[in-house]
């Protein structure tokens, strides 16, 4: 099935870079040094964090959905956070704090379990490419932070290609740039319904690295993983 392959993209954020542990560790800084000095209330990081990733997630569905931008999501996942704790900032106080978030969290350089390994091998075997939903700047500083950069020939941010995954247009750019039949194509990816089910949409086989052993009822064709490494088993 994978015996025809001549390129291997992946997903950035929770496929090689450690997101979650990056975000929560860059926000609980952010909100030491800049939410805490402003409000004595009986609340920590936990609490804070607890209702900005549900603010964040809502607002990203809406930004995939076209219905609200980029700067709106920036200032917004800060700002309705405050609010929501009874902090009220302005709108340029949020944007400041959002720039000193990406800051921080392009600097890190925790990685996924066998991320450098598994790149490492298979760049000497395949092309690489990196499809992501993100922003051109972060996602290329988040490579560069973890000294992944110089594997990957392509590096397509959902900001560059005019579209997010799991949209079709994201992966027909991705495709054209390799000059390759889609079906000579594998996607790596951590979320089933952004990445599989849009590399599928796409005629790109899909490989779900499912590290949390998530449950699908999705009849999809998809090759499962449980762990990076379980990639030189077809590869
Ligand atoms: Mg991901």
């Amino acid at each position: 099935m994978l015996s025809n392959k001549k390129y291997i993209f992946f997903d950035l954020d929770d496929t090689l870079f450690d997101f979650n542990l990056s975000s929560k560790f860059s926000l609980e800084l952010v909100f030491k040094e800049h939410i805490l000095p402003l409000d004595l209330k009986e609340y920590g990081f936990k609490k804070f964090f607890e209702v900005y990733k549900k603010i964040n997630s809502d607002l990203w569905n809406k930004y995939r959905e076209n219905k609200v931008s980029k700067e709106f999501l920036e200032v917004h996942r800060f700002s309705d956070t405050l609010n929501k704790l009874e902090i009220y900032e302005d709108d340029f106080f949020s944007s400041n704090l959002n720039s000193i978030y990406l800051d921080i969290l392009s600097k890190q350089r925790n990685t996924v379990k066998n991320a450098g390994g598994i790149i490492e091998y298979l760049y000497r075997k395949y092309p690489l490419g990196i499809i992501t939903n993100g922003f051109d700047s972060v996602q290329r500083k988040k490579l560069n932070s973890c000294m992944l950069t110089d594997y990957f020939k392509h590096i397509v941010t959902s900001e560059k290609a005019g579209a997010l995954k799991p949209s079709r247009q994201i992966f027909d750019y991705a495709i054209s740039l390799t000059g390759l039949n889609r079906s000579e194509i594998v996607f790596v990816g951590d979320e089933f319904d952004v990445d599989i089910k849009g590399a599928n949409e796409s005629g790109i086989t899909g490989i779900w690295l499912n590290t949390g052993n998530k449950q699908t009822d999705s009849h999809l064709k998809y090759i499962e993983i449980k762990d990076l490494s379980d990639l030189r088993k077809f590869f």
